[in-house]
């Protein structure tokens, strides 16, 4: 009985428990991953906003190199179609310089135009009417003309001019004859300063880098402005490459100059070898980001911390008050079998014997159900605990306690100790004929023990029994029955004791 409350009670808090701790993985999972997602969300925003930037920024910067290289483009054009016609190159020199150079001017940054001679000598110069001694045949762009009848613009590598003694970017077109011979080469050069002052101008609050690279690699300029970078070639880097690869677009890739990632927004200048990227560092676009991140991860790991201890908590009130519930309830069996048991025996006590009778007395009235009651006493028992001491007194009244119990059948049959050395057995169902029986049995099997009483004429432990029927003795109530049956153990006392006698009323014979 108290082994299977046990388990319900048990099975009952392992449910809960196993909710609990259910609701408890769930909710912090599930707050874990909300803010797994936000963050990946805000990180997501975050690199998008920083690829606008830099997108927007790359496009203001290359519009207006753009349109600077047309300008250029368009002068050097002009100066060739000069040339080209005679009534031009026969002019005054102070008209033909005014017509050969007069567009330049409205170009930013520019800062000469050479005309060279297929020597490379130059024979006009924008800045002067008179002669320059100077020979550029050595130059990329003069060699690469001399090589190809190429009427395209020409971007070279920056160099730092023998006109100026400044870097600038040179951009050059070829003379050619009408049979498309090499006859000279026009040059132009860009001061590399106006690239810084473009990208200062602009740049003011970008944390990255931007670059202008030329051909092969060159950086052109380069904001944070380094001068001992200018020149230098970049062309060795994975995100030159790329950026060369896709000519325009973005990706994350290692910095071109310095270390760690970054992010590349880039495009080329027109279909030239001129490449304009803005880097920015990660950790700057992330720098925000991780922040937010921390604070969240913070209070995600303070949420879920709160949110187990208090799950672990109520787990605990839980199996406490479980546990103090099984106690009680064990405690309560304990303490009914105590109030229902007789120590020293184990049968049922007195006050147990009294709730048995009279429940089993109106469930026989009830239902015109038979219904006995046997009163066992033990003989001369008072000169039995004389004579051999209250300790085997007591011995001798568990072997008649064991012998009642052999003796009925314990799931109807109800055995006491109602008093001493005395016993009683309420039998449900039972005629006089069966009680008879079951008193019999238990007075042999106490007769069996063979516990020697020299007090006793029959020398051994023995017991008188007086039976009492309900229908026979037409009892009014149990304390009636219990009066009968005490009767009729008087009786078998007078009689000479180790024997069992029913009522008076009772037809049957007395035994023993
Ligand atoms: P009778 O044959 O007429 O029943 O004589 P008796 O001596 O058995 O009856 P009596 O009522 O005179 O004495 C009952 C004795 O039972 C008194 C007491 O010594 C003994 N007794 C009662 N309760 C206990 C008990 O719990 N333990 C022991 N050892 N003896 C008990
Ligand atoms: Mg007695
Ligand atoms: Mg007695």
């Amino acid at each position: 009985m108290v082994e299977m409350a046990s388990i319900g009670k048990l099975s009952k808090w392992s449910r809960s428990s196993a909710w609990l701790s259910a609701f408890g993985i769930l909710s912090v999972v599930g707050l874990c991953a909300i803010s797994a997602l936000m963050l990946w969300q805000m990180r997501w925003d975050t690199a998008r906003k920083a690829e606008i930037t830099s997108r927007s920024l790359v496009q203001v910067l290359s519009r207006d190199i753009d349109r600077n290289i047309d300008l250029y483009n368009i002068a050097l054009r002009t100066v060739i179609e000069g040339i080209q016609r005679p009534e031009v190159m026969d002019a005054a020199p102070q008209l033909r310089h005014m017509l050969l150079f007069d567009r330049i001017t409205t170009a930013p940054g520019f800062g000469y135009i050479l005309v060279l001679d297929q020597n490379g000598n130059v024979i006009a110069n924008s800045q002067t009417l008179g002669p320059t001694s100077i020979n550029v045949a050595d130059r990329e762009y003069f060699q690469y003309f001399a090589a190809n009848a190429d009427d395209n613009l020409h971007v070279s590598a920056p160099v730092i001019s023998r006109v100026s003694g400044q870097w600038m970017l040179t951009l050059s077109r070829r003379i050619s004859n009408a049979e498309g011979a090499f006859q000279g080469v026009v040059t132009g050069g860009i001061y590399l300063s106006y690239f810084h002052s473009l990208f200062s101008s602009v740049d003011v609050n970008n944390p990255g880098t931007v670059t202008l690279s030329g051909p092969g690699g060159t950086i052109v300029m380069r904001e944070p402005y380094e001068p001992k970078q200018i020149g230098t070639s970049i062309s060795q880097t994975v995100s030159y490459e790329s950026i060369v690869e896709m000519k325009s677009g973005s990706f994350t890739g290692p910095a071109m100059l310095g270390t760690g990632d970054r992010l590349f927004v880039f495009t080329q200048i027109q279909d030239l070898p001129l490449y304009l990227s803005v880097a920015l560092p990660l950790h700057d676009i992330y720098a925000g980001w991780w922040w937010k991140a921390l604070a969240l991860g913070f209070v995600v790991l303070a949420l879920s911390a709160t949110i187990i201890a208090l799950i672990w908590r109520l787990g605990r009130e839980l199996f406490h008050r479980t546990q103090a519930e099984q106690i009680t309830a064990a405690l309560n069996i304990e303490l009914n079998k105590l109030a229902t048991t007789d120590a020293l025996t184990g049968l049922f006590n007195r006050r147990q014997f009294d709730i048995s009778l009279s429940k089993e007395w109106r469930r026989a009235v009830r239902n015109q159900h038979q219904l006995s009651l046997l009163i066992l006493d033990a003989d001369y028992f008072k000169g039995f605990n004389d004579r051999y001491g209250h300790q085997k007194g007591d011995e001798a009244l568990q072997l008649i306690a064991r012998s009642i119990e052999a003796a009925i059948d314990r799931s109807h049959d109800i055995a006491c100790r109602i008093g001493g050395e005395e016993f009683a057995v309420v039998l449900p169902d039972t005629d006089p004929a069966g009680a008879i029986v079951v008193a019999e049995r238990i007075r042999m099997s106490v007769l069996g023990w063979k516990v020697p009483h020299a007090v006793n004429p029959h020398a051994l432990l023995t017991i008188s029994g007086g039976l009492a029927h309900i229908l026979e003795t037409n009892v009014v109530d149990p304390t009636t029955l219990i009066a009968a049956a005490d009767q009729a153990l008087y009786e078998a006392k007078a009689g000479g004791r180790n024997q069992v006698r029913a009522s008076a009323n009772n037809s049957s014979p007395s035994i023993g």
